[in-house]
C-alpha cells in the first residue's frame, strides 16, 4: 500500500531491445523496490520480460561499482584500488590531453547500447570526443548489415507500425527467437494467433518461438536470401504478384523476375537443407492468406551475406502489394521513423575541418593490436569504454583480449560492473544506472518517445556518462557553452522539433506524461514514399550498378562453410550461431545471481547424430573450438538444432564461464557484405569430449 514516503516514478527501460518498455518505478524512503511495466503504455502492456523485472537487484547488487578505481595490478588481474573523483579524472585528462597532443586519433571511443538513452548514450560523450577530434567509431556490432540491406531497397529503416501485427493474418517471422529477444510483438502476434493469424517462423533453430509458431521453416545459417528469391519465384509463378503496385512505386521489376526465375524451390531448398514443399507452402500462404506481415529481426544478418539476404527480404512486401495494408508488409527496426537531431545532441560541428579516420567497433581486436602507420593512422594508444563490454561481446575476443592487455594502451572504462572489459582498465569510473539519471528515449521496435526520471539518488559515487564527460571537458579547457549543457537541456534538444512527425511532442510533455506516438502512416509505404534515390522502392540500384556492384540482391554465401571454405570444412565440419540466453541480454544480467543460476552455466546444442559421431553423452562438458580458440562448455543432445549446426548461448562474461572463456573466442572480425557488420553467425567448429 502506498504510504507517505511511497511514490512512483515513470522511466524507460534502457536495454537493447525493440521493445523499450515504459517503466513504473515504485520508490519507498528513497529505495526504489520495484519496477514494473506500465500498464497504460499500448505495447508494454504492464509486462517486462524476466530480466528487467530484477532491476532493482542489479541496481543494488551488491558488487556494484561505487567509488572510481586505479589499476594497481597487471592488465587484465582486475586488481584495483580506490581514488577520488578528483585523482582519477585529473590524471585522466592529463594521460588524453598528452595522447591527443601527438595526434587526437590515436585516443578511441568504443561505445554502444548499454544504454539505449540519447541523453547518457551519445550526447556530451560525442561532444567531448568531437571537441578532442579523436577518432570516430562505427557502430556496427549489432545492425549496420540489415540497416544497409533495407536503406537500398526502402531508402530508410521505416516499417510497419508493430502494433498492427495484431491485425495480420499471416505473420512470419525471419531470424529471431521474440519470446527472448522481442517480446511484447510476440504478445501482439499471439493476439493475430487467436483472431486465426498463421505464424510461420524462419530460423536455423527449433527455438521458443518456432516451437509455438504454426511452421517452422529450420534453414541453414546464411541462406536466408536464396530462401526468398525463390518464395519471389513461386509468387511470380502463382502471379500472385500486385502489378499495380510494382508499375506505380518500384523499379528493376523484370531484372529481379529473372534472377529469381534462377532459384525454383528445388535448387534453393537444396542449398537452405530443407524440404522444397516448405517453400512452396508459404509462398502459397502468402499467395493466399496474405498480405502476408513479415517481422525481420536481426539474427539472419550475422553471417557474410547478411546484408543482401535482408535486401532480398525486403522486396517481398512490394512484389505483393503488401504494403497497401498497414496490417501487411515488414518491420526490421521502427528507428528511421524518428527524427532526432543529432546535431545538436553530438554537435559534429566541433571537429571544424577535421575529418578523423573511423576505426570499425566490430573489428576492435585487428584496430587495438594494430602498430599504427600507414592507411591504418596512428596506434590507438587510449580507449574510453562507456556503454560495452568488448571483451566479452565483440568477435574473436581473444585478439580483443590481446589488444586490450597492451600496457601502452591508456583504458578507461565506465561501468556499473567490473566486467571483462573493465578488468583492463586503467581507470574504472562507477556509472549510473537507469534508476539514477534523466533520459529520453526512442525505440527501434515501436514507434513511442518515452523520458526517463532518475527515481533514486546515485548509489555510492556513482556519476551519469554526463557528468564525467562534462568534468573531462572542463579540465581540458573545453569551454563551449554546450559543455556546461544540463541533463534536462540536452534531452530537450534530442526530439526534432522541425520534423512534423513529432507535432506537440517534447521533453516536457514526455516528462509529464511518460511517453508519446509520433505521428507517422500506419501503412508508410501504401502510396510508395521511398526514400531512395528513385522515390521508389529499389528491386534493382541504380546507384550500386553505378558502383560496379550488383544492382540486385545476391546470394552471398558465409566465409565459412562446406561451399566457401571445403578444406576448413573438412577440419571444422559443423557450423556456429550463437544467440542469446533467454536470462541475459547480450552481457547484461549475466551478472545477476537469480538469472545465471536460472541458466546455469554455458550451454551448446548439439544434434544427437553428431554427438553419436564423436562419442559425446547428453550433459557432458564438451571442448568447442576452431583455429581461432576454444571454449569450455556444458553439452545438450538436442533435435532443437539441425544436424551439422551447434548453438552456443551466449553472451556470458569470461570469468563466470567454465575455463574463464565464452563463445566469442571462436568468432571472426571479417565483414559483412553490406554495412561492415560482425558475423557472429557465420563461424566453423569441432566439438570434442573433454576428459
Ligand atoms: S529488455 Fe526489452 S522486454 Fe525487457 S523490459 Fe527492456 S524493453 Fe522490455
Amino acid at each position: 500500500m502506498a504510504g507517505m514516503n511511497t511514490r512512483t516514478v515513470r522511466a524507460a527501460c534502457p536495454h537493447d531491445c525493440p521493445d523499450t518498455c515504459a517503466m513504473l518505478v515504485t520508490v519507498r524512503d528513497g529505495v526504489a523496490t520495484e519496477v514494473r511495466g506500465d500498464p497504460d503504455h499500448p505495447t508494454t502492456a504492464g509486462a517486462l520480460c524476466a530480466k528487467v523485472a530484477r532491476y532493482t537487484e542489479r541496481s543494488y547488487h551488491p558488487q556494484r561499482l561505487l567509488q572510481p578505481l586505479r589499476r594497481v595490478g597487471p592488465k587484465g588481474s582486475g586488481r584495483f584500488e580506490p581514488v577520488s573523483w578528483d585523482v582519477a579524472l585529473d590524471a585522466i585528462a592529463t594521460r588524453l590531453s598528452e595522447i591527443a597532443a601527438r595526434d587526437p586519433q590515436a585516443v578511441l571511443p568504443y561505445s554502444y547500447a548499454g544504454t539505449m538513452g540519447l541523453v547518457q548514450g551519445e550526447s556530451m560523450a560525442a561532444r567531448f570526443f568531437h571537441k578532442l577530434g579523436a577518432s570516430l567509431l562505427d557502430r556496427t556490432i549489432c545492425a549496420a548489415a540489415g540497416a544497409a540491406g533495407m536503406r537500398l531497397v526502402l531508402g530508410s529503416l521505416r516499417g510497419m507500425d508493430v502494433e498492427q501485427f495484431a491485425h495480420s493474418r499471416l505473420i512470419v517471422i525471419w531470424g529471431s527467437n521474440s519470446i527472448t529477444s522481442n517480446l511484447h510483438f510476440w504478445s501482439l502476434a499471439q493476439q493475430a494467433k487467436r483472431a486465426g493469424a498463421k505464424l510461420w517462423c524462419i530460423d536455423p533453430w527449433r527455438n521458443d518461438t518456432a516451437a509455438k509458431c504454426h511452421e517452422h521453416i529450420q534453414l541453414r545459417p546464411g541462406t536466408d536470401a536464396a530462401l526468398a528469391y525463390a518464395l519471389m519465384h513461386e509468387l511470380i509463378r502463382l502471379d500472385a504478384i500486385d502489378h499495380d503496385y510494382i508499375e506505380r512505386y518500384t523499379v528493376g521489376f523484370e531484372a529481379l523476375s529473372e534472377r529469381a526465375a534462377q532459384w525454383p524451390p528445388q535448387r534453393a531448398a537444396a542449398l537452405c537443407g530443407v524440404a522444397h514443399e516448405q517453400i512452396t507452402a508459404l509462398a502459397l500462404d502468402m499467395a493466399q492468406r496474405g498480405p502476408a506481415a513479415i517481422r525481420v529481426n536481426y539474427g539472419l544478418q550475422r553471417v557474410r551475406g547478411g546484408g543482401n539476404a535482408v535486401r532480398a527480404i525486403a522486396c517481398l512486401p512490394a512484389l505483393t502489394g503488401a504494403w497497401r495494408d498497414a496490417a501487411g508488409g515488414l518491420l526490421l527496426s521502427s528507428s528511421g521513423h524518428f527524427a532526432v537531431d543529432n546535431a545538436a545532441l553530438q554537435r559534429p560541428d566541433l571537429l571544424g575541418q577535421r575529418r578523423p579516420r573511423t576505426i570499425n567497433m566490430s573489428a576492435i581486436g585487428d584496430a587495438l593490436l594494430h602498430p599504427g602507420g600507414g592507411d591504418f593512422g596512428p596506434r590507438i594508444d587510449a580507449l574510453v569504454v562507456y556503454n560495452s563490454n568488448p571483451a566479452a561481446v565483440a568477435p574473436e575476443s581473444g585478439s580483443v583480449r590481446r589488444g586490450l592487455a597492451r600496457e601502452d594502451l591508456f583504458t578507461v572504462v565506465l561501468e556499473h560492473f567490473q566486467t571483462d572489459t573493465a578488468d583492463y582498465a586503467d581507470f574504472v569510473l562507477p556509472a549510473t544506472t537507469q534508476l539514477e539519471h534523466l533520459d529520453v528515449h526512442k525505440a527501434y521496435g515501436h514507434r513511442y518517445w518515452l523520458a526517463n526520471e532518475p527515481a533514486i539518488e546515485p548509489l555510492g559515487q556513482a556519476r551519469p556518462n554526463t557528468a564525467v564527460f562534462r568534468e573531462l571537458a572542463a579540465r581540458m579547457g573545453f569551454d563551449e557553452p554546450c559543455f556546461a549543457d544540463s541533463d534536462e537541456q540536452i534531452a530537450a534538444v534530442a526530439i526534432d522539433r522541425d520534423d512534423p512527425r513529432n507535432a506537440g511532442i517534447d521533453f516536457a510533455r514526455l516528462r509529464r506524461d511518460g511517453w508519446a506516438k509520433l505521428d507517422d502512416a500506419a501503412a508508410p509505404f501504401a502510396h510508395g514514399g521511398y526514400a531512395t534515390p528513385s522515390g521508389r522502392c529499389e528491386f534493382a540500384s541504380a546507384s550500386e550498378a553505378a558502383a560496379g556492384r550488383d544492382p540486385l540482391p545476391e546470394v552471398v554465401l558465409p566465409y565459412e562453410c562446406a561451399e566457401s571454405t571445403p578444406e576448413l570444412a573438412a577440419k571444422y565440419p559443423l557450423a556456429m550461431i550463437s544467440p542469446p540466453a533467454r536470462n541475459f541480454l547480450n552481457s547484461t544480467f549475466v551478472n545477476v545471481d537469480a538469472l545465471r543460476a536460472r541458466e546455469r552455466e554455458p550451454r551448446l546444442l548439439l544434434h544427437p547424430a553428431d554427438a553419436a559421431a564423436r562419442g559425446i553423452a547428453d550433459g557432458t562438458m564438451v571442448r568447442c573450438h576452431n583455429d581461432r580458440g576454444s571454449y569450455a562448455v556444458r553439452c545438450e543432445l538436442s533435435t532443437d538444432t539441425r544436424a551439422g549446426m551447434v548453438v552456443g548461448f551466449g553472451v556470458w562474461w569470461h570469468k563466470l564461464s567454465a575455463g574463464g572463456v565464452n563463445v566469442n573466442a571462436l568468432t571472426h572480425q571479417r565483414p559483412t557484405d553490406l554495412g561492415a557488420g560482425p558475423c557472429f553467425y557465420d563461424c566453423l567448429v569441432e566439438v570434442e569430449a573433454v576428459s
